[in-house]
């Protein structure tokens, strides 16, 4: 008999988790509220165009963890990578190229010459741990011996890598973790061909071809716990659902929902308590293509970035047609003070100047004025959950909330792995003896 493992929640985290587990042999069940999988790496077909939700890149998916998904369960993705020649950045009277490689880094105005070389040094310091970053202390903190042109080039990088206009927050410690794998890659950014949804359906068809069930309009709104195991979960209209494994791929204020009125629920409290990642997300889809020697353009001033998503993905326009995705950050300040009207003025400006006649060619827009990119923000204090507790013997987590390597997809994709080597690593008899 297989061992039974029930999955709540079918975003990247949950999906990849029960892929994983039923490519191993296990009974999988896959539990998922809305109608449609994927959370927020869901795609959203509108007039001809297909907007990704949330998700739109891969950052170093050569030395990513879905390379391990790729060759140990066969999970089939179509790579579409970035071309960095095509990255620049608007300096506001004049663009630039990005130094996201060596002749990048020879073209860009970003540093002058001098600063060229120490910034060479300071990427290979990071890549060779000579820069490791010190606990407690934030970037920007760590890099105030750094020249200023240095120090802005590095915590610009950051800005768009950890989607945020407060990348001085970022734990030292975490940021050189990060850009020691990032500044050793060959692929730093990459697409996917037929968009998020395409890695959403290659997950799903593999928990499914290898047996498992999947199912939506599910929503897990409560569990019964006998001490330290949990012994149901319980779905819509009281339907029971049992298992040796529990893997909750929801986010933590969901969890706490789930663990209320048990005294486990304050395990939870800290996490929910966390802020998120913000940000404003403006989609266009344009009839027609507008030529522009960038596919990817950042404001600095604004830390308001453009991607042409479509000329990576032929797929998810009609032919001929052009989409874009704007991103601004926002902070928790910003967030308070109702600024999204402005970001979102401040986007369809940056569209203007750099893509003259977009307006006249829209055929689609998507706006969210406040989108979450990650659960749980890794900046100053703040914290990412386990992927256990000791005190729940039979339950795991995953998802971008938790613990785990890189940052927002590949944490839920890091985590949905360690959760699943600890369900592997521990089979039931052994547990049980
Ligand atoms: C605008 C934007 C841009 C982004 N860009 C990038 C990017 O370029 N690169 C990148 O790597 N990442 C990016 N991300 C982040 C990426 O989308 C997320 O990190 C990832 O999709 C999170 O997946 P998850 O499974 O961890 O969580 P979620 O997607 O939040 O999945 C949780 C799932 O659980 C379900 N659920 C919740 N409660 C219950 C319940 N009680 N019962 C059953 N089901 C439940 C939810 O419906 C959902 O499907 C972006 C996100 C946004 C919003």
């Amino acid at each position: 008999m297989s061992e039974k493992a029930i999955v709540v929640g079918g975003g990247l985290a949950g999906l990849s988790a029960a892929a994983r587990l039923a490519h191993n042999g296990y009974d999988v069940t896959l539990l998922e509220k809305a109608p449609k999988l994927g959370g927020r790496a869901i795609t959203i077909p509108l007039k001809g165009f297909n907007f990704n939700f949330g998700a739109h890149a891969i950052y170093a998916r050569d030395k990513s963890i879905l390379r391990k998904f790729e060759h140990e369960i066969g999970l089939n993705v179509d790579w579409k990578d970035f071309s960095p020649s095509k990255a620049f950045y608007d300096m506001g009277s004049y663009t630039t190229p990005m130094p996201a490689t060596l002749e990048g880094l020879y073209r860009t105005k970003v540093l002058d010459s001098q600063n060229k070389l120490r910034f060479a040094y300071e990427v290979f310091k990071t890549m060779s741990s000579i820069n490791r970053g010190e606990e407690g202390i934030p970037i920007g903190e760590y890099l105030q011996k750094e020249t200023p042109q240095v120090r802005d080039l590095l915590l610009t990088i950051a800005s768009s890598n950890f989607f945020t206009n407060e990348p001085e927050r970022i734990p030292s410690t975490l940021f050189f973790d990060y850009y020691r794998r990032l500044f050793a890659t060959q692929r730093a950014v990459s697409y996917i061909g037929g968009g998020w949804q395409a890695i959403v359906q290659a997950f799903a068809d593999i928990i499914e071809k290898n047996g498992g069930r999947i199912i939506t309009k599910e929503k897990v709104s409560r569990i019964d716990l006998d001490g330290k195991e949990i012994t149901a979960i319980y779905g819509k209209e009281e339907r029971v659902y049992t298992a040796d494994h529990y893997l909750f791929c929801i986010p933590p204020k969901e969890c706490s929902q789930l663990f209320a009125e048990t005294p486990l629920q304050k395990y939870f409290e800290e996490y929910v308590r966390y802020s998120p990642t913000s940000v404003v997300v403006y989609d266009v889809g344009l009839s027609e293509r507008i030529s522009s020697p960038f596919t990817y353009i950042y404001q600095k001033a604004q830390k308001v970035f453009i991607t042409d998503i479509s000329y990576y993905d032929t797929t998810c326009v009609p032919e001929g047609g052009q989409l874009m995705q704007a991103v601004a950050y926002l902070n928790e300040e910003e967030i308070a003070q109702n600024k999204a009207d402005e970001k979102v003025a401040i986007i369809e400006s940056i569209y203007d100047k750099h893509f003259p006649g977009w307006r006249d060619r829209l055929v689609a827009k998507r706006v969210s004025k406040k989108a979450t990119v990650q659960e749980i923000k890794c900046i100053d204090d703040q914290r990412l959950m386990p992927v256990k507790f000791h005190s729940l013997a039979n339950a795991y987590f995953a998802g971008d909330w938790c613990q785990g390597k890189g940052q927002l997809s590949e944490l839920s994709f890091t985590s949905a792995y360690e959760a699943t080597r600890r369900i592997m690593k521990h089979p039931v008899e052994e547990e049980q003896d």
